[in-house]
């Protein structure tokens, strides 16, 4: 399956990421929670897998997850944050 890096681009004023594909042109706007929002403005090459990597985890910028599965896939990161994380900190 192709792969495509996209890019964050620009930050808009409303919080709106722009993220680009260099290979295609595909170009969306992204909205973290708690106002998650995803709009494709131009749809690019749709046979592509779009991500990019976010502090060193690779993320599906572009991939609509049904809840209980990314509740599923986010659980054992949802254990280390609410139970292990302090014990990596230092004052
Ligand atoms: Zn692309």
């Amino acid at each position: 399956m192709k792969e495509h890096i996209m890019q964050c681009v620009h930050v808009r004023e409303d919080g709106y990421e722009e993220w680009l594909c260099p290979e295609c042109g595909r170009l969306l706007l992204i909205h973290w929670p708690p106002r998650s929002d995803r709009q494709v403005k131009i749809e690019g090459d749709t046979t592509a897998v779009h991500t990019n990597r976010i502090a060193g985890m690779r993320i599906y910028v572009d991939s609509i997850l049904p809840k209980a599965k990314a509740r599923e896939l986010l659980a054992p990161w949802k254990h280390f944050i609410n139970n292990e994380l302090e014990g990596f900190l230092v004052e």
